[in-house]
């Protein structure tokens, strides 16, 4: 490996990154601390952490049912650990399926209500493979503009053809659907929620729109609904009463479920013949058994978390209400999801911003482009439904003083 010091001006592979690292060191050389490099010292519970030595609240994370630190799902994990060791060194189609992985797919079908599951190592993978493997070269992939980056990404691993239409909008799907070939296979893609705004999908109409073209299946990805949205809490296709037009659901165990991991579930007779044509799948080690085993354990109590969703719910409407009485601009008009987004223009405000609440002992997600939409600058609040009443109201309170001493706010 060259460890020579290289000079800052010297052309290589990593020069393309120039403008970013120049763009990184002027906001740093104002003194402020680096949104992208926080520790977490100690974690407290699901909503609280050291950092720095100051006790934070913590409001950016998409622990979203709290089940990080449940003692059925703590105990699970531990005694997989010491049954069967701490991991399985291998892909899921040669030695790295277990006992557990079965039992977590049995989970998620029962959880789902599908005949077939299929747990990748993370919910990126698992968009990566499924869009990858379902739609090639010669198909069509029709997203979302602001779909999740493993989405993107499953399109171009795929090789599909990608038509993008305008976020939300039934009328540009509906258009650019009629544009395709009818002969063509397309695969349309859905978030049942949009993590950077928190606002969700309009898919009755969605679903109506698809169906007047021919050829299209419809994935929809639940990761910000899964455990808080719909009766089971299968997620906003469940509570918006589409699950019989839906063909897949991609999901991930890295939020409401706690822990880490990814998965599909689908009704498709032929779905299983997945495992052994998805290069996500299968060129990859599976998940640790304790990762498993704490998933499955979270998956089985989310199928009765009604009062957590319920609370969930509470401390989404009294943030919400309280950051636009502030005088906030939100991502969304009424409270949609867990997440509400703070939207700002100006990347210096962000920082600031972000910086006091920290100091004040709040942490939350600092968003920007090109993850955001349009140019915008996001403090992104996401709820757990551990959060007490009186944290919400202490959340208020720092966001009052830190838009006030920032100017963000009259
Ligand atoms: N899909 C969406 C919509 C997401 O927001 C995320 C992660 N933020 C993923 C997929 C990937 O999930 P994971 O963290 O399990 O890789």
């Amino acid at each position: 490996m060259t460890d020579t010091a290289i000079a800052a001006d010297t052309r290589d592979l990593l020069s393309k990154f120039d403008p970013l690292i120049a763009e990184r060191q002027a906001l740093l050389d104002t003194g402020v601390r680096d949104p992208f490099s926080i520790v977490m010292d100690q974690v407290l519970s699901p909503t609280r952490a050291i950092i720095k030595g100051k006790e934070t609240i913590l409001l950016g994370t998409y622990n979203y049912m709290g089940m990080t630190f449940d003692p059925d799902v703590v105990a699970a994990g531990k005694k997989a650990l010491d049954e069967f060791g701490a991991g399985t060194t291998g892909s899921r189609v040669l030695n790295g399926t277990y006992q557990g992985h079965r039992e977590v797919e049995d989970a998620l079908k029962e959880f789902y209500g599908t005949s077939s599951a299929m747990v990748f190592s993370t919910g990126y993978q698992a968009n990566l493979g499924v869009i990858s493997t379902l739609a090639g070269r010669g198909d069509y992939v029709v997203l979302d503009a602001d779909s999740h980056a493993s989405i993107y990404d499953g399109c171009f691993l795929g090789d599909a053809e990608i038509v993008r239409f305008r976020h939300n909008s039934v009328e540009d799907l509906d258009k650019r659907l009629g544009r395709l070939p009818a002969d063509a296979l397309k695969l349309v893609v859905l978030e049942g929620v949009y993590s950077m705004l928190g606002d969700i999908a309009p898919l009755p109409d969605m679903v109506a729109a698809v169906r007047k073209h021919q050829n299209c299946m419809i994935l929809v990805d639940e990761a910000h609904g899964m455990g808080f949205f719909g009766p089971n809490g299968r997620g906003v296709y469940e509570e918006q009463g589409v699950e019989k037009d839906v063909d897949f659901v991609v999901g991930t165990f890295s939020k409401s479920v706690g822990t880490v991991g990814g998965f599909c579930v689908s009704n498709h007779p032929k779905f299983e013949i997945m495992r052994l044509v998805c290069r996500p799948y299968v060129f990859t080690a599976s998940l640790p058994p304790s990762v498993v085993a704490t998933a499955a354990t979270s998956i089985r109590k989310l199928m009765h978390a009604g009062e957590k969703r319920a609370h969930l719910w509470k401390n989404s409407k009294r943030l919400h209400k309280g950051l636009t009485d502030l005088g906030f601009t939100l991502g969304t008009k009424t409270p949609q999801s867990a997440i509400i987004a703070v939207i700002l223009t100006d990347q210096a405000q962000a920082v600031a911003i972000w910086q006091t609440l920290l100091e004040l002992g709040l942490y939350v997600n600092m968003a920007r482009p090109p993850a955001t939409p349009a140019g915008t600058f996001l403090l992104r609040c996401s709820l757990c439904a551990d959060h007490s009443d009186e944290q919400v109201e202490q959340i208020i309170g720092m966001f009052k003083v830190a838009g006030k001493a920032t100017g963000a706010i009259a």
